[in-house]
């Protein structure tokens, strides 16, 4: 059975100071401080200690093959975004990172597929680079859940969505820029609260938005199998139709109706959750997803999917069948 895992993370082993390259702070570089391990650090301010899984494609090979998986959706660490950058300087972080993505492509065609990054805070220059995204070699992008504090639904982001639809790209919505993080930093609240909400707020916002209803032919997938978006359906359908008032406003369908029509990763650690999310979305919107290589990532890569007695077609939708789906890609482009 192929086993694609669409949902990991991976970056450049070297990232250039980009803060003495463009005079102001609040990227990311790396300290190699010993071998095999890196600390990412934001201007002088420690972030996150880092494996070699994070950047070596052939160690990442090794390990994700120990769970029987033979090929890795990569795309960066959303913390490498940079939205807050000058748009010329987020379009350079954008192409050095694209750049490395389609290196490890080009070295491990079987292995890899790639999802680039863009400078969301120019929707214009983010178009540019989407036409470069689909020449070298990539599927399609990853974004962030808002951007800079807006929600996916503002009008200026439509010419990406057109763009992306034209060009038959991808989009990967993740969470990043955790909303009332300031507030709740103890217990490592903005990534097990912040996290599943900000995903809800992006799904959110693009179907009160009319997103969907624009660009039909739009492919979004959504991490951490929705966040908190289909575990309160319910009420978000029930506000929907108690104050369209308030939420109708921009588009009159319900929100109920888009479920199974955009897609959503399994990273539920719970077969309770998945099975619910199966009979919302139906098992060709889910996909397989770790998190790899962060440890808040399911890293036996779907282990519990198949302990939980499931169909060989359910499972082989989750697999392979939903990404290849999404990607627009087709399963013998990955068989050795
Ligand atoms: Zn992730």
């Amino acid at each position: 059975m192929l086993k694609i895992d669409m949902h990991s993370h991976i970056m450049p082993k070297h990232i250039p100071q980009w803060a003495d390259k463009f005079g102001y702070d609040g990227f990311i570089h790396l300290e190699h401080h010993k071998p095999g391990w890196a600390k990412m650090m934001q201007g002088e301010k420690f972030f996150r200690e880092v494996n070699e899984n994070c950047w070596d494609g052939a160690v990442r090979i090794r390990e994700y093959q120990e769970f029987e998986t033979q090929v890795q959706v990569v795309c960066t660490i959303p913390v490498l975004f940079a939205y807050f950058a000058k748009p010329k300087d987020g379009l350079a972080i954008s192409q050095f990172l694209n750049d490395d993505l389609a290196n490890l492509i080009a070295k491990y065609p079987k292995n890899y597929i790639g999802l680039g990054t863009v400078p969301m805070q120019d929707p214009e220059i983010a178009v540019q680079e989407l036409h470069r995204i689909k020449e070298i070699g990539l599927v399609g992008i990853q974004i962030g859940s808002n951007i800079n504090n807006e929600n996916l639904n503002e009008e200026k982001f439509h010419p990406i969505w057109k763009a992306c639809e034209e060009l038959g790209l991808a989009v990967f919505v993740h969470p990043w820029n955790m909303m009332g993080k300031k507030n709740m930093e103890k217990y490592w609240l903005p990534w097990l609260v912040g996290m599943p909400a900000e995903t809800a707020r992006a799904i959110a916002s693009m179907i009160f938005g009319g997103v969907f209803e624009k660009f039909p032919k739009l492919r979004v997938n959504f991490g951490h199998a929705s966040g908190s978006f289909l575990a309160t359906i319910g009420r978000i359908e029930h506000g929907f139709n108690c104050r369209p008032d308030l939420v109708a406003v921009d588009n009159k369908i319900s929100p109920r109706d888009y479920l199974g029509k955009f897609w959503v990763d399994c990273i539920t650690h719970d077969p309770l959750l998945l099975d619910y999310t199966l009979k919302l979305q139906g098992s060709n919107r889910i996909t397989l997803g770790s998190d790899y290589p962060f440890p808040l990532g399911d890293l036996e890569i779907g282990k519990f999917v198949t302990e939980m007695g499931l169909t060989k077609q359910t499972v082989d939708n989750i697999f392979c069948n939903s990404t290849l789906e999404w990607l627009d890609l087709k399963k013998e482009q990955f068989i050795i």
